[in-house]
């Protein structure tokens, strides 16, 4: 016997304190049946703040079969009237900012204004979601031929699929659902089992908003659960993020099974310094952006390739490196959090190891690194390589940890194409004073996301989002703007009229 505990968002095992947490199918939030369960810890603490179910078969059929039959409904309701819900969407988001970001950061374990920052970032695409009438417009041009006119129409897909990941709980799964079901598609949410509470929540709020039941199903479990999903016949699409193993399978799982598939992988991001970039910035940028939520963004810098460097400017960033504070996000002095799990803080300290066995030279080592306040925590301390070298495993793989690698170059060039020759393309940036410099990198670089003296080149919703290389697969480098075209199917109409009398009135009824 199990009974549901609403403001715990879980259902609780009668005569026991086991606490396991609900999927949400059909617009209520439904004990699982199956055995199958695994803790979600508390990264700095490692109490046990729940249980995630690795969801049945039959459970996943029937999110999938009320995704479906909402569609039938929900595809036919108007564009304005499917963004009036996304309105309310973002309020409410709004309005639990915090609460959110709480339950973000105790299973993530980043720190709370990290979280907030998460979370918002998510509200922006919940905002886009609000102009869809503008963004579904079509296309058209009257006399292609004589009396002929061609138009294109973008219409939904159906049932679309999101695989997400731990490292930005909120703002991913919003990259993906809102945009999709205001086109018109119904949704199945599977996020990471590291960190499932927070889709819960948005789940919660998206309840409470009134859209019709069905419309977004939350399915919990690992990978089992997102290749049943995968290969289901009545899903139509599928955005994955996460790491490069990851996207792959999805990718080679998806299209194999003649799915739309876009998957957002792994990253390496390099920042290119030049002489004349100003220091103090240039370091600040680099110490954050490098060890800001532990190292645990698709889009933090890990490497730091400088032009003709002085070797005070290395002993100045160890010297800030050193001053930073890992924590507990219940700690306000905290500058960032442990890493999500004990096998990825293995998985670094390990890389630390084989780099200082590779000749790497060590500036600062923080892989002794212990918290006294949270001594079972997750934690690395920030630790910096000079004299890194493209052979050395510590920079092939990606780390995800508070790590940064210097690597020395005498020219413009040659950081160029030392950037280049990296598998991966996700994000980069340059510091310097030089416009001709800022130019040929802009122009060279082949990376999707390029900043210019700034460190962290994240666009907002109304661009788009993307990856090159091993960072993204897929046909359409697309969140933000672009997720559109891929949430829908365009539709193009070539029409013939005998005489040219027909001209569209439209009126809109006032409620
Ligand atoms: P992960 O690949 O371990 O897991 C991501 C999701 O995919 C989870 O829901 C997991 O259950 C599922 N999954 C994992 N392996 C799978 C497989 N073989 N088949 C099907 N599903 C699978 O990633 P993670 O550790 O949660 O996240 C960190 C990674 O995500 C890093 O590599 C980071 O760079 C990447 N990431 C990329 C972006 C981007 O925009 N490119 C953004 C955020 C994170």
């Amino acid at each position: 016997m199990s009974y549901y505990k609403p403001y715990e968002r879980s259902f609780v095992i009668a005569n026991s304190n086991k606490k396991f947490l609900p999927l949400f199918i059909d617009a209520e939030f439904v004990s699982s049946s199956s055995s199958q369960t695994k803790e979600v810890l508390d990264p700095s603490t490692q109490d046990v703040l729940t249980y995630v179910p690795y969801s049945s078969f039959q459970e996943m059929d029937r999110a999938v079969e009320s995704a479906q039959q909402a569609f039938k409904n929900w595809r036919d309701v108007p564009v304005p009237e499917r963004a009036r819900f996304f309105f309310k969407y973002q309020q409410a988001l709004k309005d639990q900012q915090e609460e959110i970001a709480q339950i973000l950061s105790q299973e993530n374990g980043k720190t709370f204004e990290d979280a907030k920052g998460d979370v918002w970032r998510g509200i922006e695409v919940v905002e886009q979601a609000c102009h869809a009438p503008a963004l579904m417009m079509g296309e058209s041009v009257e006399n292609v031929s004589r009396g002929i006119d061609i138009h294109s129409i973008l219409q939904p897909l159906g049932v679309c699929l999101g695989i997400t990941p731990f490292n930005f709980p909120a703002m991913i799964p919003l990259w993906m659902f809102p945009l999709s079901i205001v086109c018109g598609n119904t949704f199945i949410l599977k996020p990471s089992e590291k960190t499932p509470q927070t889709a819960n929540k948005l789940a919660e709020i998206f309840q409470s908003c009134g859209f019709p039941k069905g419309l977004l199903n939350v399915i919990h479990g690992g990978v089992d659960q997102a290749n049943y999903l995968i290969e289901h016949k009545d899903i139509k699409a599928i955005s994955f993020v996460g790491s490069f193993e990851g996207a792959k399978a999805v990718y080679r799982r998806g299209t194999s099974a003649l799915k739309r598939v876009q998957a957002f992988s792994g990253a390496k991001n390099h920042m290119l310094i030049m002489k004349d970039a100003p220091k103090k910035e240039v370091i600040k940028s680099l110490v954050s952006s490098s060890c800001g939520a532990a190292g645990q963004r698709c889009m933090a810098i890990s490497v730091g390739v400088f032009v003709d460097c002085k070797q005070d400017w290395i002993d100045e960033i160890a010297k800030s490196m050193s001053s930073l504070k890992p924590c507990s996000w219940k700690n306000k002095e905290a500058d960032f959090g442990p890493l999500i799990s004990k096998s990825s803080r293995q998985r670094v300290l390990s890389l630390i190891e084989k780099a200082k066995q590779e000749g790497a030279k060590l500036c600062l080592d923080g892989s002794h690194f212990k918290s006294k306040l949270y001594p079972k925590g997750n934690f690395v301390g920030p630790t910096l390589f000079d004299e890194v070298k493209a052979d050395m495993s510590v920079y092939k793989e990606e780390i995800f940890g508070p790590v940064l690698l210097c690597v020395r170059v005498k020219t413009l060039e040659e950081a160029v194409s030392f950037i280049n020759q990296n598998p991966y393309g996700n994000g980069t940036s340059i510091f310097t004073r030089s416009g001709e410099s800022a130019r040929y990198f802009q122009h060279h670089i082949e990376v999707g996301q390029v900043g210019i003296n700034l460190p962290i080149p994240v666009p907002l919703p109304f661009f788009s989002f993307t990856g090159w290389k091993k960072s993204f697969f897929g046909d359409l480098h697309a969140y933000g703007k672009q997720a559109i075209r891929f949430y829908t199917e365009t539709k193009t109409i070539i029409s013939r009229w005998k005489s040219a009398e027909t001209k569209v009135n439209m009126t809109i009824k006032m409620k």
